[in-house]
Order: structure tokens, then sequence, then C-alpha cells
């Protein structure tokens, strides 16, 4: 609910509209859907793919702004990515109760075979390790539907037999079985509880089971109504001579073993912390691991919700509740964050002058807000990953979810910027060659894409969404515009960037050295996705149903309809395709003002007859002879449908007392390294807990 997913893992290319205040998982689904890869370049230095097989690619990140930290701060990086790492046994555990038995096993095999690597069935049992892994277990990580492997039990067998392997009943029989097929099961009609594989209810527990210990007439009453606490986040519910129970996730508690070590470290963390508030939270959260009480989880929340200083930030717990069919239970997951210092930089500065572009836009006087103020947008970076958190990882957080705490205290929201890049950086200039007019085109997105984009995002989120105000006595948009409220607002916003990206103020504010180059860039970029490139999202026949897919149309098509008489924009085919150049980067500038205009207009007067025309007009529709190229140009472009990440490696250095004097940071080779050496380091629990 709180996490936003990449859908299918396809490459990534813009930040846009990642917080646009939404954090449901349908919100999550649309925004990963409007990126589109078409627009980023080739990072020339670093090679993100680790890589592909099945239907997973692996990539790989790199940690900015490590470097610029003081030891202090990398030490807290440190002991926090340890801690999460620590941890990392319990989803397995979590995921399923044989994942572990599985793992293990399959792990020995892979180190100590030594017969034939070269037959399909080897191959195949690499593969099928390798999607285990990457699931954190053996049921796929989207789909929840249990992994087929292409090989058949007796060569398995082999396998155990030959690396002298223990694994036999139930633990073995299941990968081939038709046992347990569904992690998650959220059919309609059947008992979620016991039909789903996941580990959070132990054999026997039922749906109804669950509402009587949770549910209205359960015994879990919060002492505070108002204040719900989170019953259930932290445990398994197994039943025992009939009576149900709670197996408490904590010290000396179910995981113990593991959950000791987190502490370890983030005891560590505590002391090395950037400031009172953030120590205060860390020590909340090692009581809550030592006493796995609820209430202790929500005073860790409160603090850590409020620890908003500081340059280093992160998600330790069970968190997440989306594998437990009836939502109770939180899967062990963790995120280790840097601030992003230049896009906060740029943040900043829009933020600071937020005034001026309002007073400045081409909006009526009338509608032009008097005393704007910039929105907060927090982009972060990475520096580790664990749990349900990695490989598959999110491309922005929310947090907490606890509702009350959202409303008393507030919330955290944070897109993970080097996660974003790397999946752009990893889809490749092919796209961009494909589709772009010209060479200068090219020359100009690989030099000032990238740029173009962090610089649209702060202006799209930081100034975009805050301007304009509505006329006295028009309801709020969702009322007047109805089902185009958010198409339109999201639309304008990226009017406000659009406008301003064409502008010598950006220079002027020190935020880009070339204001025009950065600027034709960006009009490139918007135009060869809204009118092309953003189509191979899309089924051929289908309309846009997408609200951002549709302001990229509805924006791209409306200004190369009103630019037609002056060839603003112009259509040239080629070879048989198509391609939209923009001729007056100038007159494309003024014509996204006078929409702009009119689209502040339609929401401050909630004219939802004008709404309606432009979006169905612009935005709906689509041309089918050019979505039919578009496809069919795409289609060289082979990419696998999800993807998930390797973590870079901190390696601290030491003087000879063992003192850390530093750290260097290793990028694994491949996939396979990073897992074997996962399991080597961080397997504190037993195969069956
Ligand atoms: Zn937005």
């Amino acid at each position: 609910m709180m996490k936003i997913k990449p859908i299918l893992g396809l490459a990534l290319a813009s930040t846009l509209l990642i917080s646009c205040g939404k954090t449901n998982e349908k919100a999550a689904k649309e925004v990963a859907e409007v990126v589109t890869d078409v627009k980023k370049k080739v990072a020339i230095d670093f090679d993100h793919t680790v890589e592909q097989f099945a239907d997973i690619k692996v990539l790989r990140y790199q940690i900015h702004g490590f470097d610029a930290l003081t030891l202090k701060e990398q030490k807290l990086v440190y002991y926090l990515t340890q801690a999460g790492l620590a941890g990392r046994d319990m989803m397995w555990d979590q995921n399923y109760r044989h994942n572990l038995t599985i793992r293990k096993a399959l792990e020995n095999v892979y180190a100590n075979y030594a017969g034939d690597k070269t037959s399909d069935n080897w191959n195949n049992f690499e593969e099928y390790l390798k999607r285990v892994w990457f699931s954190n277990g053996i049921h796929h990580h989207y789909s929840n539907a249990k992994l087929t492997p292409a090989f058949d039990q007796a060569y398995l067998e082999t396998l155990l037999v030959a690396t002298n392997t223990e694994l036999k009943g139930d633990a073995l029989a299941v990968i081939f079985n038709d046992k347990d097929v569904k992690k998650v099961n959220l059919a309609k009609g059947v008992d979620n509880v016991a039909e789903s594989a996941v580990n959070f209810y132990g054999p026997g527990v039922t749906n109804a089971d669950v509402e009587s210990f949770y549910g209205k007439n359960g015994k879990m009453i919060s002492p505070d109504t108002k204040k719900p606490l989170s019953f259930g986040l932290n445990s398994q519910l197994v039943k025992e001579a009939g009576v149900l129970k709670e197996r408490v996730y904590k010290s000396g508690g179910l995981y113990g073993a593991a959950i000791d070590q987190i502490i370890g470290w983030l005891d560590k963390a505590q002391g090395v912390a950037e400031n009172e508030a953030q120590g205060t939270a860390l020590g909340l959260l090692i009581k809550y691991y030592q006493t796995g009480d609820l209430q202790t989880w929500d005073d860790y929340n409160v603090a850590w919700t409020a620890a908003v200083d500081g340059n280093i930030d992160y998600i330790n717990s069970f968190i997440e509740v989306y594998n437990d069919p009836l939502g109770y239970r939180g899967s062990y997951e963790t995120v280790v964050q840097i601030k992003d210092f230049d896009m906060s930089e740029k943040m900043s500065v829009v933020s600071g002058n937020a005034q001026w572009f309002e007073d400045n836009s081409p909006l009526m006087d009338e509608h032009k807000k008097k005393n704007v103020v910039g929105v907060t947008y927090k982009v972060v970076n990475v520096a580790g990953e664990a749990g349900d958190a990695s490989p598959s990882t999110p491309i922005g957080v929310n947090l907490p979810n606890a509702n009350w705490i959202r409303t008393a205290v507030g919330s955290k929201s944070v897109s993970l910027g080097n996660i974003i890049g790397a999946y752009a950086n990893a889809g490749g200039s092919g796209r961009l060659k494909e589709f772009a007019h010209d060479e200068e085109e090219i020359a100009l997105e690989e030099e000032y894409g990238q740029l173009a984009d962090k610089l649209h995002t702060a202006l799209h989120e930081v100034i975009g969404h805050a301007s304009g105000q509505l006329n006295p006595g028009v309801g709020e948009t969702r009322e007047t515009l109805k089902n185009y409220a958010s198409t339109l607002e999201e639309g304008r916003a990226d009017l406000v960037g659009l406008y301003y990206l064409y502008d010598t103020k950006l220079q002027e504010l020190g935020l880009v050295k070339d204001w025009e180059k950065v600027g034709k860039a960006a009009y490139d970029g918007y135009i060869r996705n809204g009118l092309m490139a953003q189509l191979i999202r899309l089924d051929l026949g289908d309309d846009i149903e997408e609200a951002h897919m549709r302001n990229r149309q509805w924006v791209s098509g409306w200004a190369y309809e009103q630019g037609k008489a002056e060839n603003v924009i112009e259509k040239v085919t080629r070879d048989g395709k198509t391609y939209f150049n923009i001729n007056d980067y100038k007159k494309l500038h003024d014509i996204f003002g006078q929409l702009l205009r009119e689209t502040q207009r339609i929401k401050s007067e909630g004219d939802f007859n004008a709404v309606e025309a432009l979006v169905e007009g612009y935005g709906v529709k689509v041309d089918q002879a050019i979505h039919k190229e578009v496809l069919d140009r795409n289609a060289q472009f082979k990419s696998a449908a999800y993807s998930g990440f390797v973590n870079p490696v901190l390696v601290p250095t030491t003087d000879n007392t063992g003192v850390i004097t530093g750290f260097t940071i290793k990028q694994p080779k491949t996939f396979s390294e990073q897992m074997l050496s996962y399991a080597k380091n961080y397997s504190f629990l037993p195969a069956v807990n």
C-alpha cells in the first residue's frame, strides 16, 4: 500500500510523478506504467546490467553521495546495511516454511557439484536456483505462483547424492508436486489463510481462526481506540492443541537468532547517530526487537517519522502486509538511504524561488497564488537493501503505514533516485536512436537528457502542483472535473515544468550551464515520448486509460496541432518511419504557456466540459497507424519482464587496531556471487523455525 513498486520491472526513464501524493498500489502501478526507457541515455562509465535469466534481469546500482559523507556517516550507513542483511533469512522463512531448507540444499549442490555442467539439466537447475534466489523462495516474487523447474526429481536426486546433500520428504517433493502452489491466494470463496503457502499461519489455521483472534470479538483490543495497535504485525499465528497463539518475532522468540544480530548492528548505528532524534528512534527500534511490544513499535514509528534531519535514513523491520492474505503480518525489509545532495540542492533553489515562478507564469492574474509555498519532495540514493526489498526493489517508499500516525505526525515519502536511474540507464540507447529524428536530438539527449529530467521532476513537484488557485466558491477538482481531475492536474504540473525548462531563469539560478540546450533536450524528450514512444506500453487497439499517459499525449497532441500552421512541430516520414521534429522551440514554449493558462483556467473554474473536450480530444484515442508502427519498431528491443538488483558491497578498511578508517565499495560481478556470499555471511537461522 505504501510502497511504490515498478510494475513488470520494465526499464524506467522518467522520475516524474513518483510522489504525486498517491501511494496505493494502483497509483504505484500507474507511476510505473508511465515511465519509459526511451528518454534516457547510457551511463558511459558504468555497466548497470549484471545478467538476465528466465523472466528476470539483474541490475546493479551505484551509491551516489557516499563519498561526500563523513567517516562517521559512512559508518552509520555500513552498520544499517549490516543490520538489514542480518535479517535476510527471516524473509525467506516468512515466505514459505520449506524455503530455507530448499535453498541451503540447492546452494550446497551448486557449490559442490563436480559432474557435467554443460547439460541442459544443469543449466535448468542453475536457472531454477537463480529464480529462487530472486524471489526469496520457491514462489514467484510477483505472481506468487510456485516456480516450475525445467528438470525432474530424478535429476535433482542425482545431484543431491553426488554432493552428499540432504533434502527429503515434503521439502523435496514440494518442488515438483502440486502442493502449496500459491504463496498468497486472494481468490474469492476459498479459505485464503489455509490456501496460501506463506508462512504467517501455522498448519490448520483458517480465515475464521484469524477473524476470531483479531476481529471485532477477538481478544486484541487497543488501550486507545484512536491509536489502534498493529496487531499481528510481528508474529506467526499457530494452533497448538486447538488453541491459537502468536509466536512473536523478537529476541528470544521466533527468529530470535537473526534479530539478535540486527540488534547488535543497530546498537552500533545508534552509537554514530547523526542527531538526537535519529538516535532516539534507533533506540526504540532496538527495544521493539528486544520485546516485540507493539506499543513500542508505534512509539518507534512516531519517533522515526519525526526524525527528518540528517543525511541518512533507513527502513528496517516487518513492514508491508501484502504477503498476508488477510493483511496483518509484515514482511521483513530494509532500505538504507543517503540524501541526494544534488537533487536536494536543486529542489531548494526551485522552492526558494517559488513566488517568482508563480508571478512570472502565464496564468491569468486571478489564478495566481499570492503566497505560494513549494511542495516538499525528497529524493534519496539507496546504499543497501534486504529482505522483501531485495533483489526486487520499490522505486519509492511512503511510511509509516499506521493511518493514525500519518494523520497525527505525518509520513516520509521518498523516491529512490539511484534505483530509478539504474533502471533507466540499463535500457540502453537503442530506443532513443530508433525514435529520435536526427543526430542533434540524440546528442542533446545524451548530454542533457538526465539533467532535463531531474529539473522537470523538481519543477513539476515543487512548483507545479503548488501553483495556481481555485476561484472563490469553486469546489475541489474531484467534484468539478470528476474522472478527469487527476490527468488535468498531472498535465498542469508537467506544463509548469515545460514552461520554465526553456527559460534563461534556470541559468540565472545556477541550475544549468546552458539553458537553451537543456530546454531543447527536455522538449525533444517530451514530444518524442508523448506522441510516439510511450505507446510501446499499450496494446494495439486499446485506448489510453492511465492518467499520466493521457496527460503526456494531450499536452503533446494539443501543442502539435496548435503549432501546425507554423510548422512548430513537424511530422517527418523517412524510409517509411515517422518522426516528430521540433522546428521552433521558442514558439513551442509559448504554446506550452497558452495550454498552461488554459488548464489552470479549467481547474480554477471547474470547467468540466472543457476538460472533457481536451482529454477525450487529445489524450484517449490513439492514432492506430502510428501505434502499429511504434510497436513494430520497438519489437527489436527485448527486455525481461522483471528487474531487480544486486547490492554494492561496503568493505571497511581498518587500521592495525581494527578501527574502521574508511570504506571501499565493490560491485558484485555476478548474481550468484552475491547470493552465495549472503548465504555464507548472513545465515543466522536454522532451516526450520
Ligand atoms: Zn504530479
